[in-house]
């Protein structure tokens, strides 16, 4: 039987006590805040009895030098008659266990008892000090506190916690936490323990989530490269040196950047002409808006363009996604693309989305790969006569210069390549010198 496997991941949802009575509504809050205050003394109360015990198991080990680690963990069990894990939870006060519901009582010791187990190697040896929660960190609460989740108007959610009556505060929802809530309630996707936390006045849920991994049958041995081109935004191309495609067109992302542009343009000059009162705050709005907008429409023509490049390396049953490593690059060849949209974002939506299905991301070196003739290896500037099209004046291969450029990084990842690339940049160095 196979065994499903999960991805996990938090989401931050800014929330707010639902109730019309000011009073009641006020009373809730004071709850939570002191929830807040009194879950961060615990965690620090725990996590320093439970070194208070690393003391105590010294003490009981000197006596017999002969003593395991088991029999001294079952003779600490013995005189302390508790568990490790529960040894911080029975030492505390009652006062600071009775504050905070057992919900959240036994989340925070979770948390701190597995942080203290990561750090207590390096807190005995002194290389480090012991853990201290802040009293502004976030409130963690075993999920069971969460009931009730139904959806409400619009795109908001209703839900107790911790018997507090809450809605979701989702906006414009740019991260899409509707269809997150969508699956958790129609099952698809799973809700772990989480925590809560008051930021600048305003109230977030940080919702840990289970999403089963998609399983896709990949093949290790094929590679996709990704050239980011000028012609057509994004040309891959499998290493079988047959297989490619282009996504998006040059036309569609730079008309509409250019409609933002000189809109944004005339109204910057609109305001520079405008003194003051309500009309320049009115046209400052709309300058925001517009610039809104803008990050918008290219966040949105990333996650279809990144999207389809995955949908494409999966019906090809991919296992290695090839990208160009631009961080020691100082002029590209594509810097309009470049200065178009963000490569950054562009790659790290590639790398998640590939991440997520089991696709392996190599960053590769992208020199040459726009001169090199994927048909013989030779590297010549020349080889491009026009920025659309690659010809070699060696063999005479012609093919379309991204897609020739995506063949050649789809095996920019062998040692053979990268030996014959270093071959060249050191005869152009010879020749320089
Ligand atoms: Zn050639």
């Amino acid at each position: 039987m196979s065994q499903i496997e999960y991805n996990i991941s938090t989401k931050r949802i800014e929330i707010y006590v639902e109730e019309t009575d000011k009073e009641l509504k006020d009373a809730y809050y004071k709850r939570l805040r002191d929830i807040s205050y009194n879950s961060y003394r615990y965690a620090n109360d725990i996590v320093n009895k439970q070194y208070f015990k690393e003391l105590l198991k010294i003490g009981i080990g000197n006596s017999d030098n002969s003593i395991t680690s088991a029999e001294l963990k079952e003779r600490l069990e013995s005189v302390t008659e508790t568990s490790e894990m529960n040894f911080g939870y029975k030492y505390t006060a009652d006062d600071l266990k009775k504050a905070l519901p057992s919900y959240v009582r036994s989340a925070v010791n979770n948390v701190v008892f597995k942080n203290y187990n990561s750090d207590k190697k390096d807190v005995l040896r002194g290389d480090k000090s012991i853990r201290n929660y802040r009293r502004n960190s976030s409130v963690s609460f075993v999920i069971k506190g969460l009931v009730g989740l139904k959806k409400a108007e619009g795109k908001d959610f209703r839900f107790q916690l911790l018997s507090t009556p809450m809605k979701t505060k989702l906006g414009r929802d740019r991260s899409n936490n509707e269809a997150i809530f969508d699956a958790i309630l129609s099952g698809k996707i799973l809700m772990c323990d989480s925590q809560f936390q008051f930021k600048n006045d305003k109230l977030y849920l940080l919702l840990t989530i289970k999403t089963p991994k998609e399983k896709v049958k990949i093949d290790k041995n094929k590679t996709l490269g990704v050239d980011l081109g000028i012609n057509i935004p994004i040309y891959v191309a499998v290493n079988d040196g047959l297989t490619s495609k282009g996504f998006g067109t040059k036309d569609e992302l730079f008309a509409k950047k250019q409609q933002f542009q000189s809109r944004r343009r005339s109204l910057q000059h609109n305001l520079a002409i405008t003194k003051g009162g309500k009309g320049r705050n009115k046209k400052l709005k709309k300058l925001n808006s517009i610039k809104d907008s803008e990050k918008n429409y290219t966040k949105t023509y990333l996650d279809t363009i990144t999207k389809a490049v995955i949908n494409y390396a999966v019906s090809n049953k991919v296992g290695v996604i090839t990208l160009e490593d631009l961080s020691g690059v100082k002029e590209h060849a594509n810097e309009v693309v470049l200065r178009n949209w963000n490569i950054y974002d562009l790659q790290q939506k590639i790398k998640y989305k590939a991440a997520n299905i089991g696709i392996e991301v190599v960053m590769v070196d992208p020199a040459y790969s726009s001169q090199r003739c994927y048909k013989c290896g030779s590297i010549h500037e020349d080889n491009r006569p026009t920025q659309e099209t690659f010809k070699c004046i060696k063999c005479g291969h012609e093919d379309n210069a991204d897609r020739n450029a995506a063949k050649n990084l789809s095996i920019a990842n062998t040692e053979k390549y990268k030996i014959e690339i270093k071959k060249h940049k050191d005869s152009v160095k010879k020749e320089s010198e």
